[in-house]
């Protein structure tokens, strides 16, 4: 039996995409191949590549002036090779709100030397800091924003209009665990990263979506396989890319193209039902006497669900209990303790409505 499976990555993938896979994994579409046995330079592989491509831009809408590309070393390697490309070096701006946008700021310091423009770390990272706030550097080379802080729960739901902040200066986003779950707003970004193994697909895959300006400035010490726009110039073929990785990426594009909501499609489909799953759950929460969750409302995260036992000594119960009713990886990060609920598009409102009813019932055998 199929669990569910609330893990925050590498998460849950949609059981029709994995049934499909199963069925081709040996022979795909008769070519008498699997995927993986493929040349990345061969007519069967190119197409895959092609429809990926085509799918993704289309579900999220990314205008022609940016270039896809399909890297590997997922997000943490983003840390290194964002600066790389775009800092030359010198000045440029991160907003601290949480463990994800810290680590960026670690790595960006063996190449550049970034500025802490805002910081909700005194709060232990409960809110994003408002973009009114940020002291923004008019000489930066961009602001890194980690627009959902993964751990701690903390989402930016309407990007920053840094133009409107007074400084012309791109936007870096970390989108790595709420990427392809709403509209992208381009007209704010510079570059987005996302490792795959959240929302797109297999760990493995790492995609950048960057503005075509943007590229053409990487430090001399970047790796080639990394530099933007070599790897643009090869339409993400200079290396070998994870082919198998995005041929599943592919097959959750089309999953998710499928996906309707009354009168909605695609990306805004499951953006509806995301919404109506994070709200199941934080009303589950905000009304339990036994659970809670620290981040302010206008900042929680719709993907990722960090709550606390008021009585920590429950925790194993709760977890084991859960495990027995099939909600598998509930266990907070490390960090942080208590539980987290990732709530990706592959989680059906089913799963969350499961999960309360458990959480109901555990409240109420123990209270
Ligand atoms: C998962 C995640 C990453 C990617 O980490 P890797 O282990 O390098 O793939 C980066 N940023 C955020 C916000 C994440 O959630």
């Amino acid at each position: 039996m199929r669990a569910f499976n609330f893990s925050a990555g590498p998460a849950a993938i949609p059981l029709e995409v994995l049934e499909q896979a199963a069925q081709e994994m040996s022979d795909w579409h008769g070519c008498g191949m699997g995927v993986m046995e493929m040349s990345h330079r061969g007519r069967e592989f190119i197409s895959i590549y092609e429809q990926t491509h085509q799918d993704l831009k289309e579900l999220l809408a990314v205008p022609d002036h940016f270039k896809i590309l399909f890297l590997q070393g997922g997000g943490i390697a983003e840390n290194a090779i964002v600066p790389l490309n775009l800092s030359q070096g010198q000045g440029v701006d991160f907003v601290l709100s949480g463990s994800w946008s810290q680590k960026s700021f670690s790595e960006a310091k063996k190449y550049c030397t970034p500025s802490i423009s805002a910081s909700a770390q005194a709060d232990g990272f409960h809110h994003l800091p408002n973009p009114s706030s940020w002291r923004l550097n008019p000489k930066a080379r961009y602001v890194h924003l980690c627009t959902n802080e993964t751990i701690h729960g903390v989402e930016c739901h309407e990007l920053p209009d840094l133009k409107a902040l007074g400084v012309d200066t791109p936007l870096v986003i970390d989108f790595s665990s709420h990427v392809l779950a709403h509209p992208v707003d381009w007209g704010r970004v510079g570059l987005a990263f996302a490792g795959a193994q959240k929302n797109i697909g297999p760990a493995g895959l790492t995609l950048v979506i960057v503005r075509e300006d943007l590229l053409g400035q990487a430090m001399a010490i970047c790796p080639s396989a990394f530099d933007y726009s070599v790897v643009a110039q090869f339409e993400s073929m200079y290396n070998t890319p994870p082919t198998y990785s995005i041929y599943i990426a592919g097959l959750v594009m089309q999953w998710l193209k499928r996906q309707t909501e009354d009168d909605l499609s695609g990306v805004l489909a499951i953006q509806a039902r995301n919404h109506q799953k994070a709200k199941l759950l934080y009303d589950t929460i905000d009304g339990s006497a036994l659970y809670e969750n620290r981040v302010v409302k206008a900042n929680r995260s719709v993907m990722n669900v960090p709550f606390y036992l008021k009585d920590e000594r429950l925790n194993e119960l709760f977890l084991q209990g859960a495990k027995t009713q099939g909600l598998l990886q509930l266990k907070g990060h490390k960090s942080v303790g208590g539980m987290r609920a990732s709530l990706y598009n592959a989680m059906p409102l089913e799963g969350v409505q499961a999960l309360v009813g458990f959480m109901r019932e555990f409240e109420r055998k123990k209270a």
